[in-house]
Protein backbone atom coordinates (compact mmCIF):
# COMPACT_ATOMS: atom_id res chain seq x y z
CA UNK A 1 0.00 0.00 0.00
CA UNK A 2 1.39 3.01 -1.34
CA UNK A 3 1.47 5.99 1.55
CA UNK A 4 1.35 9.77 0.33
CA UNK A 5 3.10 12.03 2.50
CA UNK A 6 1.37 14.99 2.06
CA UNK A 7 -2.27 13.80 2.27
CA UNK A 8 -1.82 10.96 4.76
CA UNK A 9 0.29 11.62 7.74
CA UNK A 10 -1.32 8.67 9.92
CA UNK A 11 -0.62 4.88 8.97
CA UNK A 12 -3.57 3.10 9.15
CA UNK A 13 -4.11 0.94 12.36
CA UNK A 14 -5.11 -2.70 11.94
CA UNK A 15 -5.92 -5.29 14.94
CA UNK A 16 -5.45 -8.34 14.72
CA UNK A 17 -7.49 -10.92 16.74
CA UNK A 18 -5.51 -12.92 18.96
CA UNK A 19 -7.22 -15.67 21.06
CA UNK A 20 -4.90 -17.14 23.89
CA UNK A 21 -6.10 -20.81 25.05
CA UNK A 22 -4.68 -22.10 28.28
CA UNK A 23 -5.87 -25.79 29.15
CA UNK A 24 -4.27 -27.55 32.42
CA UNK A 25 -2.52 -30.68 31.12
CA UNK A 26 -2.42 -31.94 34.84
CA UNK A 27 -4.68 -33.50 36.55
CA UNK A 28 -6.05 -32.38 40.17
CA UNK A 29 -4.27 -33.95 42.59
CA UNK A 30 -5.12 -34.95 46.05
CA UNK A 31 -2.98 -36.21 48.22
CA UNK A 32 -4.24 -38.12 51.88
CA UNK A 33 -0.93 -38.84 53.20
CA UNK A 34 -0.53 -36.06 55.00
CA UNK A 35 -3.52 -36.79 57.56
CA UNK A 36 -5.68 -39.95 59.04
CA UNK A 37 -8.68 -37.83 59.74
CA UNK A 38 -11.63 -38.03 58.45
CA UNK A 39 -12.95 -34.15 58.35
CA UNK A 40 -9.73 -33.09 58.01
CA UNK A 41 -9.47 -33.01 54.06
CA UNK A 42 -13.10 -32.34 53.99
CA UNK A 43 -12.64 -29.16 55.96
CA UNK A 44 -9.69 -27.72 53.73
CA UNK A 45 -11.73 -28.70 50.57
CA UNK A 46 -14.79 -25.92 51.36
CA UNK A 47 -11.65 -23.89 51.96
CA UNK A 48 -10.90 -24.55 48.76
CA UNK A 49 -13.58 -24.54 46.77
CA UNK A 50 -14.91 -21.08 48.81
CA UNK A 51 -11.92 -19.43 47.53
CA UNK A 52 -12.49 -20.65 44.02
CA UNK A 53 -15.83 -19.52 43.62
CA UNK A 54 -14.24 -16.02 45.34
CA UNK A 55 -11.97 -15.39 42.22
CA UNK A 56 -14.29 -16.83 39.83
CA UNK A 57 -17.01 -14.32 40.78
CA UNK A 58 -15.06 -11.33 41.28
CA UNK A 59 -16.55 -9.18 43.34
CA UNK A 60 -18.02 -11.62 46.15
CA UNK A 61 -17.13 -11.50 50.15
CA UNK A 62 -14.91 -14.53 50.78
CA UNK A 63 -16.88 -16.77 53.05
CA UNK A 64 -14.77 -16.61 55.87
CA UNK A 65 -17.46 -18.54 59.20
CA UNK A 66 -17.12 -22.38 59.99
CA UNK A 67 -17.71 -24.88 57.21
CA UNK A 68 -21.51 -26.06 57.97
CA UNK A 69 -22.85 -29.94 57.46
CA UNK A 70 -23.78 -28.62 54.00
CA UNK A 71 -20.42 -27.60 53.24
CA UNK A 72 -18.91 -30.52 54.62
CA UNK A 73 -21.49 -32.64 52.18
CA UNK A 74 -20.51 -30.26 49.37
CA UNK A 75 -16.63 -31.17 49.48
CA UNK A 76 -17.10 -34.63 50.36
CA UNK A 77 -18.70 -34.68 46.77
CA UNK A 78 -16.05 -32.91 45.33
CA UNK A 79 -13.35 -35.03 46.47
CA UNK A 80 -14.94 -38.64 45.46
CA UNK A 81 -15.94 -36.55 42.18
CA UNK A 82 -11.80 -36.25 41.67
CA UNK A 83 -10.61 -39.10 42.88
CA UNK A 84 -13.09 -40.84 39.97
CA UNK A 85 -12.79 -38.70 37.74
CA UNK A 86 -8.78 -39.89 38.16
CA UNK A 87 -9.36 -43.71 39.31
CA UNK A 88 -12.62 -44.55 36.85
CA UNK A 89 -11.13 -42.14 34.17
CA UNK A 90 -12.06 -44.75 31.18
CA UNK A 91 -15.25 -45.87 33.00
CA UNK A 92 -16.52 -42.07 32.83
CA UNK A 93 -15.08 -41.52 29.17
CA UNK A 94 -16.90 -44.16 27.59
CA UNK A 95 -20.31 -43.61 30.08
CA UNK A 96 -20.38 -39.69 28.54
CA UNK A 97 -19.67 -41.63 25.14
CA UNK A 98 -22.66 -43.33 25.54
CA UNK A 99 -20.58 -46.72 24.82
CA UNK A 100 -21.52 -49.52 27.20
CA UNK A 101 -18.53 -51.19 27.54
CA UNK A 102 -16.06 -50.91 30.03
CA UNK A 103 -14.64 -52.84 33.40
CA UNK A 104 -17.34 -51.93 35.79
CA UNK A 105 -20.28 -53.08 33.38
CA UNK A 106 -21.54 -55.61 36.83
CA UNK A 107 -22.19 -52.74 38.50
CA UNK A 108 -24.23 -51.41 35.91
CA UNK A 109 -22.68 -47.35 36.77
CA UNK A 110 -23.60 -44.43 35.59
CA UNK A 111 -23.19 -40.68 35.85
CA UNK A 112 -25.26 -38.70 38.46
CA UNK A 113 -26.77 -35.80 36.33
CA UNK A 114 -27.37 -33.89 39.35
CA UNK A 115 -24.05 -33.75 40.98
CA UNK A 116 -21.54 -35.72 38.15
CA UNK A 117 -21.02 -38.45 40.75
CA UNK A 118 -20.01 -41.78 39.22
CA UNK A 119 -23.11 -44.25 41.17
CA UNK A 120 -23.52 -47.77 41.32
CA UNK A 121 -26.78 -48.22 38.33
CA UNK A 122 -28.10 -51.72 40.65
CA UNK A 123 -31.96 -52.49 40.52
CA UNK A 124 -33.03 -50.91 43.16
CA UNK A 125 -34.00 -48.00 41.61
CA UNK A 126 -38.02 -47.91 42.43
CA UNK A 127 -36.85 -49.30 46.50
CA UNK A 128 -38.21 -46.62 49.28
CA UNK A 129 -34.46 -46.06 50.40
CA UNK A 130 -32.86 -43.17 50.47
CA UNK A 131 -30.95 -42.08 46.90
CA UNK A 132 -27.74 -43.03 48.15
CA UNK A 133 -28.69 -46.30 49.55
CA UNK A 134 -30.11 -46.70 46.34
CA UNK A 135 -27.12 -45.46 43.82
CA UNK A 136 -24.29 -45.80 45.97
CA UNK A 137 -21.12 -43.73 44.89
CA UNK A 138 -18.41 -45.89 43.62
CA UNK A 139 -15.14 -45.37 45.09
CA UNK A 140 -11.62 -47.44 43.78
CA UNK A 141 -9.93 -50.25 45.72
CA UNK A 142 -6.75 -49.51 48.11
CA UNK A 143 -7.14 -45.68 48.02
CA UNK A 144 -5.86 -43.72 50.84
CA UNK A 145 -9.48 -41.61 51.04
CA UNK A 146 -10.96 -45.02 50.94
CA UNK A 147 -9.13 -46.47 54.08
CA UNK A 148 -9.56 -43.40 55.82
CA UNK A 149 -13.20 -43.12 55.45
CA UNK A 150 -13.58 -46.91 56.27
CA UNK A 151 -11.45 -45.91 59.36
CA UNK A 152 -13.92 -43.01 60.26
CA UNK A 153 -17.01 -45.48 59.08
CA UNK A 154 -15.94 -48.10 62.04
CA UNK A 155 -15.20 -45.84 64.73
CA UNK A 156 -18.20 -43.93 64.86
CA UNK A 157 -20.37 -47.11 64.25
CA UNK A 158 -19.21 -48.33 67.13
CA UNK A 159 -16.50 -50.79 66.06
CA UNK A 160 -19.10 -53.12 64.77
CA UNK A 161 -17.27 -56.66 63.41
CA UNK A 162 -16.72 -57.46 59.46
CA UNK A 163 -20.23 -58.34 58.03
CA UNK A 164 -22.42 -55.59 59.91
CA UNK A 165 -19.93 -53.31 59.20
CA UNK A 166 -20.10 -53.85 55.00
CA UNK A 167 -23.69 -52.91 55.06
CA UNK A 168 -22.73 -49.87 57.44
CA UNK A 169 -20.12 -48.80 54.19
CA UNK A 170 -23.16 -49.49 51.69
CA UNK A 171 -25.64 -47.74 52.72
CA UNK A 172 -23.28 -44.85 50.96
CA UNK A 173 -20.72 -46.11 49.51
CA UNK A 174 -19.60 -48.79 47.21
CA UNK A 175 -15.81 -49.23 47.03
CA UNK A 176 -14.48 -52.38 45.26
CA UNK A 177 -12.99 -54.37 46.82
CA UNK A 178 -14.21 -53.30 50.41
CA UNK A 179 -14.00 -56.71 52.03
CA UNK A 180 -10.63 -56.17 52.64
CA UNK A 181 -10.38 -52.73 53.51
CA UNK A 182 -12.82 -53.41 56.23
CA UNK A 183 -10.40 -56.32 57.56
CA UNK A 184 -7.17 -54.76 57.45
CA UNK A 185 -8.77 -51.54 58.73
CA UNK A 186 -10.28 -53.86 62.14
CA UNK A 187 -7.25 -56.00 62.31
CA UNK A 188 -5.02 -52.44 63.17
CA UNK A 189 -7.95 -51.17 65.20
CA UNK A 190 -6.52 -51.25 68.80
CA UNK A 191 -9.62 -50.61 70.45
CA UNK A 192 -11.12 -54.08 68.68
CA UNK A 193 -7.59 -55.30 69.68
CA UNK A 194 -7.84 -54.74 73.34
CA UNK A 195 -11.28 -56.32 73.13
CA UNK A 196 -10.78 -59.06 71.26
CA UNK A 197 -8.15 -60.79 73.29
CA UNK A 198 -7.77 -64.11 72.46
CA UNK A 199 -7.56 -67.10 75.49
CA UNK A 200 -6.95 -70.57 75.38
CA UNK A 201 -9.76 -73.33 74.65
CA UNK A 202 -10.09 -76.51 76.23
CA UNK A 203 -11.92 -79.55 74.78
CA UNK A 204 -15.37 -79.76 76.37
CA UNK A 205 -17.77 -82.80 77.19
CA UNK A 206 -21.26 -83.46 76.64
CA UNK A 207 -23.61 -81.53 77.52
CA UNK A 208 -26.43 -82.00 80.04
CA UNK A 209 -29.82 -83.03 80.12
CA UNK A 210 -31.43 -80.16 81.08
CA UNK A 211 -29.42 -78.02 78.21
CA UNK A 212 -30.86 -80.44 74.89
CA UNK A 213 -34.22 -81.18 76.15
CA UNK A 214 -36.68 -78.41 75.37
CA UNK A 215 -38.46 -77.10 77.93
CA UNK A 216 -40.40 -73.44 77.72
CA UNK A 217 -38.03 -70.16 77.90
CA UNK A 218 -36.28 -69.38 81.31
CA UNK A 219 -37.60 -72.94 82.66
CA UNK A 220 -33.60 -73.38 83.09
CA UNK A 221 -31.97 -70.52 84.02
CA UNK A 222 -28.29 -69.13 84.54
CA UNK A 223 -27.50 -66.09 86.57
CA UNK A 224 -24.50 -64.26 86.94
CA UNK A 225 -23.33 -61.33 87.97
CA UNK A 226 -20.60 -58.70 85.60
CA UNK A 227 -18.93 -56.28 86.74
CA UNK A 228 -18.03 -54.07 88.41
CA UNK A 229 -18.41 -51.16 86.28
CA UNK A 230 -18.22 -47.40 87.86
CA UNK A 231 -20.76 -45.46 87.41
CA UNK A 232 -21.96 -42.07 88.56
CA UNK A 233 -24.24 -41.83 91.85
CA UNK A 234 -26.36 -39.45 90.57
CA UNK A 235 -26.79 -37.65 86.99
CA UNK A 236 -27.82 -34.53 88.23
CA UNK A 237 -25.45 -33.56 91.43
CA UNK A 238 -22.41 -31.26 90.91
CA UNK A 239 -19.92 -33.86 91.97
CA UNK A 240 -21.35 -37.10 91.90
CA UNK A 241 -19.64 -40.10 93.84
CA UNK A 242 -18.13 -43.16 91.56
CA UNK A 243 -20.02 -46.03 92.56
CA UNK A 244 -19.92 -49.70 91.64
CA UNK A 245 -22.51 -51.75 89.92
CA UNK A 246 -22.78 -55.16 88.84
CA UNK A 247 -24.64 -56.41 85.75
CA UNK A 248 -27.21 -59.19 86.89
CA UNK A 249 -27.42 -61.44 84.09
CA UNK A 250 -30.25 -64.01 83.76
CA UNK A 251 -29.75 -66.61 80.71
CA UNK A 252 -31.96 -69.36 79.01
CA UNK A 253 -29.90 -72.44 79.37
CA UNK A 254 -31.42 -73.62 76.32
CA UNK A 255 -32.40 -70.71 73.52
CA UNK A 256 -30.18 -68.95 75.28
CA UNK A 257 -32.42 -65.60 75.49
CA UNK A 258 -31.09 -63.31 77.80
CA UNK A 259 -31.97 -60.79 79.57
CA UNK A 260 -29.87 -58.15 82.00
CA UNK A 261 -30.51 -55.58 84.64
CA UNK A 262 -27.93 -53.45 86.35
CA UNK A 263 -27.48 -52.40 90.28
CA UNK A 264 -25.47 -52.07 92.66
CA UNK A 265 -24.70 -55.33 94.50
CA UNK A 266 -26.13 -56.35 97.65
CA UNK A 267 -28.36 -59.78 98.53
CA UNK A 268 -31.02 -57.41 98.81
CA UNK A 269 -31.37 -56.19 95.51
CA UNK A 270 -30.22 -59.44 93.93
CA UNK A 271 -33.88 -60.52 95.64
CA UNK A 272 -35.70 -57.79 93.83
CA UNK A 273 -33.96 -58.55 90.61
CA UNK A 274 -35.08 -62.28 90.84
CA UNK A 275 -38.70 -61.05 91.87
CA UNK A 276 -38.73 -59.10 88.69
CA UNK A 277 -37.31 -61.27 86.28
CA UNK A 278 -39.80 -64.08 87.74
CA UNK A 279 -42.52 -61.55 87.64
CA UNK A 280 -42.07 -61.00 83.77
CA UNK A 281 -40.55 -64.28 82.25
CA UNK A 282 -42.79 -66.78 84.69
CA UNK A 283 -41.03 -69.16 87.88
CA UNK A 284 -38.21 -71.43 86.40
CA UNK A 285 -37.56 -74.66 87.73
CA UNK A 286 -34.41 -74.78 88.00
CA UNK A 287 -31.71 -71.77 88.65
CA UNK A 288 -28.14 -72.57 87.91
CA UNK A 289 -24.97 -70.19 89.58
CA UNK A 290 -21.64 -69.80 89.86
CA UNK A 291 -20.70 -70.99 93.55
CA UNK A 292 -19.76 -67.94 94.67
CA UNK A 293 -20.09 -66.19 97.61
CA UNK A 294 -23.11 -63.71 96.78
CA UNK A 295 -25.76 -65.90 95.66
CA UNK A 296 -25.00 -67.89 99.43
CA UNK A 297 -27.35 -64.70 100.59
CA UNK A 298 -29.45 -64.93 97.46
CA UNK A 299 -30.29 -68.95 98.37
CA UNK A 300 -31.12 -67.85 101.78
CA UNK A 301 -33.40 -65.38 99.83
CA UNK A 302 -34.67 -67.46 97.48
CA UNK A 303 -36.36 -69.56 100.43
CA UNK A 304 -37.63 -66.73 102.08
CA UNK A 305 -38.97 -66.18 98.76
CA UNK A 306 -40.98 -69.58 98.02
CA UNK A 307 -42.32 -68.50 101.83
CA UNK A 308 -43.56 -65.90 100.90
CA UNK A 309 -45.62 -67.54 98.42
CA UNK A 310 -46.37 -69.56 100.53
CA UNK A 311 -47.78 -67.76 103.61
CA UNK A 312 -49.94 -65.73 100.48
CA UNK A 313 -52.14 -69.25 100.78
CA UNK A 314 -55.41 -67.07 99.31
CA UNK A 315 -53.60 -65.31 96.37
CA UNK A 316 -54.47 -66.06 92.86
CA UNK A 317 -54.27 -69.80 90.99
CA UNK A 318 -51.51 -69.31 88.99
CA UNK A 319 -49.08 -67.74 92.25
CA UNK A 320 -50.14 -70.63 94.19
CA UNK A 321 -49.20 -73.39 91.57
CA UNK A 322 -46.48 -71.64 90.93
CA UNK A 323 -45.37 -71.79 94.27
CA UNK A 324 -46.16 -75.45 94.76
CA UNK A 325 -43.26 -76.31 91.71
CA UNK A 326 -41.04 -74.38 94.00
CA UNK A 327 -37.78 -73.63 92.24
CA UNK A 328 -34.52 -75.70 92.63
CA UNK A 329 -31.40 -74.27 93.16
CA UNK A 330 -28.11 -75.52 91.89
CA UNK A 331 -24.55 -74.45 92.40
CA UNK A 332 -21.66 -75.32 90.27
CA UNK A 333 -18.93 -76.68 91.53
CA UNK A 334 -16.57 -74.42 92.96
CA UNK A 335 -13.81 -73.21 90.77
CA UNK A 336 -14.90 -74.64 87.68
CA UNK A 337 -16.55 -71.59 85.62
CA UNK A 338 -16.55 -74.18 82.52
CA UNK A 339 -19.57 -75.50 84.00
CA UNK A 340 -21.52 -72.51 83.52
CA UNK A 341 -20.32 -71.76 79.84
CA UNK A 342 -23.65 -70.16 79.00
CA UNK A 343 -23.63 -67.10 80.89
CA UNK A 344 -20.15 -66.77 80.89
CA UNK A 345 -20.64 -66.61 77.02
CA UNK A 346 -23.82 -64.21 77.89
CA UNK A 347 -21.08 -62.21 80.29
CA UNK A 348 -18.74 -61.82 77.81
CA UNK A 349 -21.35 -60.69 75.16
CA UNK A 350 -22.21 -58.17 77.73
CA UNK A 351 -19.15 -56.58 77.98
CA UNK A 352 -18.37 -56.61 74.30
CA UNK A 353 -20.94 -54.17 74.01
CA UNK A 354 -20.05 -52.02 76.86
CA UNK A 355 -16.49 -52.08 76.33
CA UNK A 356 -17.14 -50.67 73.03
CA UNK A 357 -20.15 -48.28 73.51
CA UNK A 358 -18.88 -46.75 77.18
CA UNK A 359 -15.49 -46.93 76.80
CA UNK A 360 -13.95 -44.90 79.81
CA UNK A 361 -17.08 -42.84 80.12
CA UNK A 362 -19.19 -43.03 83.55
CA UNK A 363 -22.55 -43.22 82.80
CA UNK A 364 -24.99 -42.40 86.03
CA UNK A 365 -27.87 -45.68 86.45
CA UNK A 366 -30.41 -43.81 84.25
ZN1 LIG B 1 -12.49 -51.09 66.15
Amino acid sequence: MRVNPENDFEVPEFKGKVTLIAASTKDVKLNFEFTNDYNRPLRMMVYIVRFAKHRASKGSDLKKDLPTSADLEDSLKVIVRCIQRKSFASVCRALENGNTKHELLSLRPFIDPVDKLLRVGGRLKSAFILYDSRHQMLLPANHRFVKILVRHLHETNLHQGQKGFLAVVRQRFWPLRVKSTIKKVIAKCVTCFRANHTTIEQLMGDLPSYRVQPPPVFHQTGVDFAGPLLIKSSSTGRKPSIIKTYVCLFVCMITRAHRASFRPIDRCIFGGRLRRFISRRGLPLRIFSDNATNFVGAHNELEELAKMFAEEENAKRIVYECTSRGIEWSFIPPRSPHFGEIWEAGVKQVKHHLTRVVGGHRLSYE
